[in-house]
């Protein structure tokens, strides 16, 4: 492994799910539904299958039906409009299109600020990039409001001469944060300031419970500097599929299709189609998925409560941040490790997802996109732990 690569030979996901199966735990440690995605979305990629649609390599930015839904979904859910032709990229999943906007924007030696404790693919994609990684940490709050805040000083100091861009990510893993209108306009007039790009990670979207998804394309001066980020995997339940797509400016897009074009050329054809189909299903197929969700937040946020975490309740996405301090415990890792052997449940230390590794050394997620009775059964199992 190349000095770049030092640190991240094995993901936390890959550890803590085969953890999970040599123990026989209940693994919410690794966020994917244990239900697949709608039955008629399935049967559209059997159908491209086999009439023949996508099985050879599909057109670089992605099959045009599929691009035309994304910027039906953007105008749609969000008010924003872009090309399909030439503000449009299919990516192999969000993963992907994080790897090629960094590689594509940022030149060796740039800062790039990333929200602390960020998800892991950023900071080994800013590392193959070249770039600098400052992180601005998010911190649990006291009191009522949002459970974690962004210090808007803090990142105002974080911006030198040297910084290229700021990756966000809202609803943001894994504190479950939705960034507010107040923080995202900040964001977006230090962006404008400094004349930076934001690369804005939103996969989550739809997974708001509290508050509302802003996009932060949507804000003045924005859609010219923001390279949006989205991804099937969560709003439909088909994280196997790895289909995502970027949205921006034909010279953003282009420059991160510039990219894509030699890490996998294209994405997996038939899987597009069926995305096409997926993001034209109905209002109430999305507002069911975050019902859904919101009913497991509270099943398990309640259930780890009683079993005497501290805990904050997310206002987006599929993860529950806790505080292991009232059970006497502080270091997440250690607790991760040895939690399928104490009840049977699989959990993620936050402390991977932070460089100041102190200030996230006692927080551990879990994950609650799963079928209820799994989340009744784990929730027994943690309150043994007393
Ligand atoms: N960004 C975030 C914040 C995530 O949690 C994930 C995990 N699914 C991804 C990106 C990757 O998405 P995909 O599976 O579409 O590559
Ligand atoms: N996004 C998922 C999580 O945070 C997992 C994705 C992965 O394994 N790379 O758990």
């Amino acid at each position: 492994l190349n000095r770049r690569l030092a640190g991240f030979g094995t993901t936390v996901f890959a550890e803590m799910s085969a953890l999970a199966v040599r123990t026989g735990s209940i693994n919410l440690g690794q966020g994917f539904p244990d239900t697949d995605g709608p039955e008629q979305v399935r049967e559209a990629a059997v159908r491209a299958l086999r009439e023949g649609r996508g099985n050879q390599y599909p057109p670089g930015p992605g099959v045009p039906e599929l691009r035309t839904a994304i910027a039906g979904h953007q105008r749609r859910f969000r008010g924003l409009e872009y090309d399909p032709d030439t503000e449009v990229l299919v990516t192999a999943g969000a993963t992907e299109a994080i790897a090629a906007a960094l590689l594509a924007l940022v030149e060796p030696g740039d800062e790039v600020i990333a929200l602390e404790p960020y998800y892991d693919s950023y900071a080994a994609c800013v590392a193959m990039a070249g770039g600098t990684r400052v992180p601005v940490t998010l911190r649990p709050s006291p009191g009522p409001g949002p459970a974690y805040r962004l210090d808007l000083d803090e990142l105002r100091d974080a911006v030198t001469g040297r910084t290229r861009l700021i990756l966000l990510n809202t609803p943001h893993n894994p504190t479950g944060t939705v960034l507010t209108r107040e923080e995202l306009t900040a964001i977006a007039e230090l962006a404008v300031e400094r004349d930076l790009l934001v690369v804005t990670d939103e996969v989550y979207e739809h997974l708001v419970f509290d508050g509302e998804h802003i996009p932060v394309a949507s804000l003045p001066g924005m859609r010219e500097r923001t390279v949006s980020i989205s991804s099937a995997g969560k709003t439909f339940s088909f994280t196997g599929w790895k289909v995502g797509w970027v949205t921006g400016t034909p010279e953003l897009v282009s420059a991160v299709r510039s990219a894509k074009q030699y890490l996998t050329y294209v994405s997996a054809g038939p899987f597009q189609y069926a995305v096409a189909e997926a993001l034209a299903l109905p209002d109430s197929y999305y507002t069911a998925l975050r019902e859904d969700l919101r009913a497991k937040r509270d099943l398990l946020a309640d259930g780890l409560a009683r079993a005497g975490f501290e805990v904050f309740r997310p206002a987006g996405t599929y993860f529950v941040t806790t505080d292991i301090r009232p059970l006497g415990e502080s270091d997440g890792v250690a607790f991760c490790r040895a939690l399928p052997e104490r009840c049977g449940v699989v959990a993620v230390p936050n402390a991977v997802f932070y460089d100041h590794a102190a200030e996230g050394a006692h927080f551990v997620r879990f994950a609650f996109c799963k079928r209820e009775e799994v989340l009744r059964e784990a929730v027994e199992r943690l309150g043994t732990l007393g």
